[in-house]
């Protein structure tokens, strides 16, 4: 993508209204504009992150055998009024009526829904079990959106639910999910801790939340000091023993009843990025789901269910992945992998080294974003640190002349003086 060409509107000063440096970033980058209290437009840059964080989900949910479809976000009210949630979830559901003045709800969450597409479809328990899963935009009406995507009113989740012949067979998914969504958020460049945790409005037996360790973070977390040990790498701990570990959300947490002593324990602010829940059958009983056993004996479908914030997952990554110039992305998300920064727009030198690099790494599918606008060189530099591209690539009519060109890795600000050549086998390497 060429910049003159690009819709980046970048904002010089700090913006006033933004709380935390991920939203402070968000907005200056021009990644999203507020259009209402926790409602936001994700402009190109920002939509580019959201699009790469959903492509990972995909692909790891897909690969642990979850089928993806779509629910549409609003619903008639008739399947909350079957699950009994209609009433229990009170102001944060938003509720109104087409023109036939059917009532209609814009969806929280989505299990009654699911649960019914699973009744239309599922007669045998051979096709157990199964696991359905969505990325698709929620609302919940939150008393305080703040800190820009991170609570929003309407933001983006990935919601997966799977239905098993019996807990043992729930359980053994939920710990599967437990351990695809580390995997997950390491894709992402994310150390997450996965703390035990209350099931809320869900509902359900069993859960852990997943959290990014931020003093931004609004939930407060409780955990063994291990877990910091293994965070820096000083000591090894097998996914088996780490699952046994104390980590505790802070409803969780029982300080005259806690396992860990004192000084083993740590505290810190959470951002909750994900959330598993063993459901048990408290959606497929209350809505009359049942199918027949190998013995032709009708039985009720345990379930689990399992979320991901997918939106507020471009602030937890700003949040853990910043300096003082701005945004770092992991090239796992990052909008652009590479930067290329012309500098004198019109040499011929500068333009010819400019369209080598641009033609060839396009062509081999990286994403490049080619700063080809007549900008002077520090505002250039400032916007290529603030929208934070791994790489970046400057070209000069000195360094033209003698054939090389500067690459500058974002996240060590290392600088390496490179021929032509050199410089694409390593961004192609
Ligand atoms: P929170 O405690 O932060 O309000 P929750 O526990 O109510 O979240 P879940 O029902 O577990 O939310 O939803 C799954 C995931 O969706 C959460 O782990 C979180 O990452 C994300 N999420 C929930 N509410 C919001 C929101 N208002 N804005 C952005 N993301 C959200
Ligand atoms: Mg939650």
């Amino acid at each position: 993508m060429r910049l003159s060409q690009f819709f980046l509107p970048l904002i010089k000063e700090n913006p006033s209204e933004a709380q935390i440096v991920s939203h402070r970033l968000m907005l200056r980058s021009g990644m999203i504009k507020q259009q209402a209290a926790g409602i936001y437009s994700w402009l190109p840059l920002g939509l580019a992150v959201l699009r790469n964080i959903e492509n990972i989900v995909v692909d790891e949910l897909n690969k642990a055998g979850c089928s993806h479809l779509l629910m549409p976000t609003l619903q008639p009210t008739e399947l909350w009024k079957e699950s009994g949630r209609y009433d229990a979830l009170g102001k944060e559901m938003l509720r109104f009526n087409d023109r036939a003045d059917r009532e209609l709800l814009y969806s929280p969450t989505n299990e009654e829904m699911v649960v019914d597409i699973f009744r239309s479809y599922v007669k045998s328990y051979k096709q157990l079990p199964l696991t359905l899963y969505q990325i698709q935009w929620k609302f919940r009406d939150e008393v305080r959106p703040r800190f820009g995507v991170m609570r929003g009113r309407e933001f983006l989740m990935k919601d997966a639910y799977s239905f098993h012949v019996d807990v043992t067979d729930a359980v053994r998914e939920y710990w599967k999910m437990y351990d695809v969504y580390h995997a997950i958020f390491k894709r992402m460049g994310l150390q997450t801790i996965a703390v035990s945790a209350e099931t809320g409005a869900i509902g359900g037996d069993l859960s852990h939340e997943f959290h990014v360790l931020a003093e931004t973070g609004e939930s407060a977390v409780y955990y063994d000091k291990k877990f910091d040990d293994l965070r820096e790498g000083k000591i090894e701990i097998s996914g088996d023993e780490q699952r046994k570990l104390y980590a505790a959300a802070d409803e969780m947490h029982k300080a005259d009843n806690c396992p860990v002593p004192a000084d083993q324990l740590r505290s810190a602010r959470g951002i909750e990025v994900g959330q598993v829940f063993f459901l048990g059958d408290k959606y497929t009983k209350a809505m009359n789901v049942t199918i027949p056993d190998a013995a032709g004996t009708p039985f009720t479908p345990q379930m689990g269910c399992y979320g991901i914030g997918v939106s507020r997952l471009v602030g937890a990554i700003i949040e853990a992945s910043h300096d003082d110039n701005g945004i770092i992305w992991p090239e796992s998300v990052a909008p652009f992998k590479v930067g290329i920064i012309n500098l004198r727009v019109g040499d011929a030198k500068c333009d010819s080294f400019c369209a080598t690099l641009y033609d060839t790494l396009k062509s081999k599918g990286i994403t490049v974003l080619y700063d080809d606008t007549d900008e002077r060189a520090g505002a250039k530099f400032a916007s290529m640190d603030l929208i934070g591209l791994p790489w970046q690539v400057t070209v000069g009519p000195k360094g033209a002349e003698k054939g090389v060109v500067e690459l500058k890795n974002r996240k060590s600000g290392e600088k390496v003086e490179l021929s032509l050549e050199s410089a694409l086998a390593k961004l192609l390497g």
